[in-house]
């Protein structure tokens, strides 16, 4: 085992070496492999694996910053992150082919994730005063005064998919509010992340940000500390109700994201061409790997043949690559493991009596084995108890599911144990409005259902086993702080 520690900031080698991030230094122990998931022979970056170790010295950092970053007056912790969002800002050139490198996504789709996770850093800094507002009553008897307070050491684990925009949705509430915040990045995509942090901990005191990288015993550890007072996860329902389980003995307060199976309900009045053209990006952004894409579809028998010929002819379109490929429009899946549920899937929707329509183009014939890569695939007359309609597929496949009566569709829509996002698809926006108050979801967009339809004043989340707790907006904000009352008799 070999442990050495240098100043925050990338070392300079070919493939760079990342560190944990504890107490302000990259600390680099045991270096693993991260393999490019669009060409596998190829090693995009080394990192340190964690341990309890690692856990232990990152918390105790935290935890000793935590008292200094609480005192210190909003605006000057304002100031410091505004600083640390600009060097975000002014890292995504440089690490977003990196990024790309890591998660198999396409190269603007990497850009734009340092853009959205700056605008999230900086949206949180222009409202976090007026969220942390004090609330006072006087009366004859003397006075109340309600304050938010943060919570302490809070925990940050973030998935794979989108590692900027979702660790800033963490990172902005935490630190604005006060807290101090450990981040445990994916395994598939720890470099780019830790890197942009790595830059940013140079604007705040030492300890107040750190990272330790590992998988999800690394992610256990974090979550059961006692010194943890907050942890905010999102990723897969499995693990989900793990945390659930290892936040118990410390009574750990958690805001949960997790997975969705978002349905798309298209109404009789839809017009079917206008609907495939805005509804199928929302399929297949980041080949289907996104939490809120569009996991199956609910279009009237009447119509289905002509949506489904207006579907599958519009996903023909996609050619699919590496992702620092121009000619790609969506590219490899992001490991492994995410490759072998995918094409399981597939394989056992084929079996079905469901009609499984294979469609696209590959960009580079002769390196589609070195990849993770999967063609999109549309799966027609299938049915809404089917494993491709029940399941999570996170991948570029999507059922079309007819039906015959409204209400019937409406059941199955809201017949699933998840409920994150969601979407109707109408003519008559008061009939859209109508069903869409029906849906049982955190997000219910109309004629809408991608990147286009979030807004950072939107709270985002779900219900059911999709979730607890919201991010982004002022209910973003609330699950890193208490309410502290204090009843002031004269
Ligand atoms: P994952 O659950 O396998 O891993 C997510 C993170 O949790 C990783 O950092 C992992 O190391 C860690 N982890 C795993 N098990 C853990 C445990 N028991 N304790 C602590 N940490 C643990 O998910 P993934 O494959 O990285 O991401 C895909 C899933 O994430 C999909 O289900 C997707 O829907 C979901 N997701 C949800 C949202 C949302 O906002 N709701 C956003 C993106 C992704």
């Amino acid at each position: 085992m070999t442990t050495t520690a240098t100043p925050a900031g990338p070392r300079t080698a070919t493939i760079p070496e990342v560190g944990h991030l504890i107490d302000g230094l990259q600390v680099f122990r045991d270096l693993r492999d991260v393999h490019d998931p669009g060409r596998l022979d190829e090693v995009v970056a080394r990192v340190a694996a964690g341990g309890s170790e690692d856990v232990e010295r990152a918390v105790t950092a935290a935890h000793r910053a935590f008292p200094g970053w609480r005192d210190t007056p909003v605006p000057e912790r304002i100031r410091r992150l505004t600083a640390a969002a600009e060097t975000l800002g002014a890292s995504g050139e440089e690490l977003a082919p990196l990024l790309v490198r890591e998660h198999g996504g396409l190269l603007h789709e990497a850009e734009s994730d340092f853009g959205v996770g700056t605008g999230v850093l900086r949206h949180t800094l222009s409202v976090v005063e007026d969220v942390l507002g004090v609330v006072a009553y006087d009366d004859e008897r003397g006075s109340i005064t309600i304050e938010k307070v943060p919570r302490g050491v809070a925990v940050a684990i973030v998935p794979w998919n989108m590692p900027i925009t979702l660790a800033m949705l963490k990172l902005a509430p935490a630190l604005a509010t006060g807290n101090t915040l450990v981040v445990k990045p994916s395994p598939s995509a720890p470099a780019a992340l830790t890197l942009a942090l790595s830059r940013m901990v140079d604007h705040l005191p030492s300890g107040v940000l750190g990272v330790v990288h590992g998988g999800a015993d690394v992610g256990d550890a974090l979550c059961r500390h006692p010194l943890v007072r907050k942890v905010s996860f999102t990723g897969g329902t499995t693990a989900g109700r793990r945390i659930i389980e290892s936040a118990a003995p410390g009574i750990t307060d958690l805001t949960l994201e997790l997975g969705g199976n978002d349905p798309a309900l298209v109404l009789d009045d839809a017009d079917p061409d206008l609907t495939v053209d805005r509804m199928v990006p929302g399929v297949f952004m980041r080949s289907g790997q996104v939490c809120f894409a569009v996991k199956r579809v609910y279009v009237p028998r009447r119509m289905y043949a002509r949506f489904a010929d207006a579907f599958c002819d519009r996903v023909d379109q996609y050619a699919v690559g590496h992702g620092l490929n121009p000619a790609s429009s969506f590219g490899p899946l992001g490991n492994e493991a995410q490759h072998r549920r995918v094409t399981d899937l597939l394989r056992r929707t084929a079996a079905s009596s469901a009609r499984v329509i294979e469609r696209g183009s590959k960009v580079d014939e002769s390196g589609w084995d070195n990849g993770y890569y999967v063609l999109p695939h549309v799966v027609l007359d299938a049915d809404h108890d089917a494993p491709i309609s029940r399941e999570e597929q996170f991948g570029p496949l999507v059922p079309l599911i007819a039906y015959d009566d409204e209400e019937q569709a409406l059941a199955w829509v809201n017949d699933s144990e998840h409920g994150l996002a969601s979407s109707v698809w109408c003519a008559d926006p008061e009939r859209g409005l109508a069903m869409a108050r029906r849906v049982e979801a955190g997000s219910t967009f109309v004629n809408t259902h991608s990147f286009e339809s979030l807004d950072p004043r939107m709270p985002f989340g779900g219900i059911k086993c999709s979730g607890i707790g919201r991010e982004c907006g002022d209910a973003g904000m609330a699950g890193y702080v208490e309410a502290h009352a204090i009843r002031h008799l004269q």
